[in-house]
């Protein structure tokens, strides 16, 4: 099979990474980080460092969100027509297809993750959000209202942007995050200052050049590569920020709720999951199994609405699980640039190391390793993809998430549907679900019981910018995508007037 990518580009890839350190984007400019210190960037099929990336820290925040704060506050952005708006967006959209190939192999190289999965996954998904979103530039308006005050009155709402945005992704799928925050973002006439995950900053750099080529003016978007503790801290922090869009872990999401006080920044959060898979004894169980093994071994379980809890009438049981189980077995891991490959490495060794941890938590509290449990052999921080039986509610494998290819597989008896949607319902996180059934009556009894932002029935598949994503409980505040996505980027004004 031949590589589904030009060895030529990998390679020329491969050569400018090594010799030139990436630097942030301020400004329309881009730069050293104040401090001259770097970041080694690991593949994590190799464990090898083949990249250095600038570590932005506070004084470099300082200065992106400067830059933001002019380019909102002046007016080469805010004076900016929706539809010119659109078109810049549109123009960002196009150029990342037309470099999909160089920024899918970063990815690959970043991330791990197989090459089809990111140029479908990230490239394509990334593309399309900025399409989606430049739509809702030209149509974002407030309403008029009848208000009900003595007198006669002309009353409106008008939606006006947030302000500056400080937008923190994680490392799971890079460049198609980082996209799906600055896309909704521009459309309301936010500016942004964007901080990527330490682990995989590389695409992100990608997007800098590109958005400079498209026309952005100066300041609308910067990007500062950089840790949590230091780059991501100090952008939560500053005071100059209106709004923090994360999407990451739930103990990060916490900590940033706290930090975000000080000048009570609105903030919305995409958090972590543990979602349930339900199938139900009349499913179509020969396209549910597949379904559920790509929901949990997909990107190797590093998925936040990853089907992690799956739960299986008992007429069907053993059929779905022996059906996942031996998809797991043969799955084909490997380096993402290898054409057969079908699961990537996870993203770094201390990923790696805790989700061992959790495959032997499970053992330990009485959980049977129906098949994987392992790390796969070679340099790269592989774990085999895993389905563990006999689980039930109060293990740790089952209460938390993994973030790793460790399917909980359970069964329930009866038909009460109170009773399964209560199993499911048994987590901290409501961030998906997933049921299946023939039934039209359960399928959407289901979808009500079920506490979870997103409830697919009878199918997979993954995010679309036009579906509202985000999670109930501790998934998350507030939604990503679609119309609620775009106005979680502005603030709602009332205007009356007294006629
Ligand atoms: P994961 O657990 O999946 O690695 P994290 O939630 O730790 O994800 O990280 C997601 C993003 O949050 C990354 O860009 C990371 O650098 C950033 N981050 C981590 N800690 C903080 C923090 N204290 N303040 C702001 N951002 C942070």
């Amino acid at each position: 099979m031949n590589a589904p990518f030009s060895p030529s580009t990998l390679e020329q890839l491969r050569q400018d990474l090594a010799q030139t350190p990436r630097q942030l984007f301020i400004n329309g400019r881009f730069e050293a980080a104040a401090s001259g210190k770097l970041i080694d960037v690991v593949d994590p099929a190799t464990g090898q460092n083949f990249a250095q990336v600038a570590a932005g820290e506070a004084e470099d925040i300082d200065c992106a969100v400067r830059a933001a704060r002019a380019a909102f506050d002046g007016p080469a952005w805010s004076g900016t027509h929706p539809s010119a708006r659109a078109r810049l967006m549109l123009k960002l959209a196009d150029l990342i297809e037309a470099h999909g190939e160089r920024i899918a192999l970063t990815e690959t190289l970043d991330n791990g993750m197989p090459f089809m999965m990111a140029k479908f996954a990230a490239v394509m998904g990334a593309a399309e959000q900025l399409r989606y979103n430049a739509g809702w530039a030209t149509k974002l308006a407030g309403e008029t209202l009848n208000p009900s005050s003595p007198g006669e009155w002309h009353a409106y709402t008008l939606r006006e942007p947030v302000g500056v945005v400080g937008a923190i992704v994680p490392w799971n799928f890079p460049f198609v995050m980082a996209v799906s925050k600055i896309a909704p973002a521009l459309a309301a006439g936010c500016t942004v200052v964007l901080k990527p995950a330490e682990q995989t900053p590389l695409s992100a750099v990608i997007l800098a050049e590109l958005i400079a080529e498209a026309g952005f003016p100066e300041g609308v978007i910067n990007i500062v590569t950089g840790y949590g503790e230091t780059a991501g801290a100090a952008l939560v922090d500053h005071p100059l920020v209106d709004k923090i869009s994360f999407t990451g872990s739930t103990s990060v999401g916490k900590k940033i709720v706290c930090a975000a006080t000080g000048n009570l920044k609105r903030v919305t959060l995409e958090l972590g999951g543990k979602s349930p898979v339900m199938i139900f004894g009349d499913a179509d169980v020969e396209r549910a199994i597949p379904a559920a093994a790509m929901g949990i071994f997909g990107n190797a379980g590093q998925v936040c609405a990853a089907g992690s809890r799956l739960f299986v009438h008992e007429s069907v049981y053993d059929r779905v699980v022996e059906g996942i189980s031996a998809r797991a077995a043969s799955l084909r891991l490997g380096s993402g640039l290898l054409p057969t490959t079908e699961m990537g490495p996870l993203v770094s060794d201390e990923q790696r190391r805790r989700v061992l941890g959790y495959i032997n938590s499970g053992a330990d509290e009485g959980a049977n390793v129906q098949v994987g449990g392992q790390a796969a052999d070679g340099d790269g921080y592989f774990v085999q993809p895993t389905v563990l039986t006999g689980t039930a509610s109060g293990m740790k494998v089952v209460e938390e998430e993994i973030f790793g290819p460790v399917l909980c597989a359970m069964r329930f008896g009866d038909d009460d549907l109170e009773a399964i949607a209560a199993q499911a319902n048994a987590s901290q996180y409501g961030l998906a679900a997933s049921i299946w059934t023939r039934d039209i009556s359960t399928a959407h009894k289901m979808a009500r019981r079920v506490r979870a932002g997103t409830v697919r029935i009878n199918g997979g598949g993954g995010v679309d910018p036009a579906m509202p994503l985000g999670g109930f409980k501790q998934s998350g505040w507030g939604r990503e995508n679609g119309k609620a996505g775009v106005e979680n980027f502005t603030e709602l004004k009332s205007v009356t007037v007294a006629l």
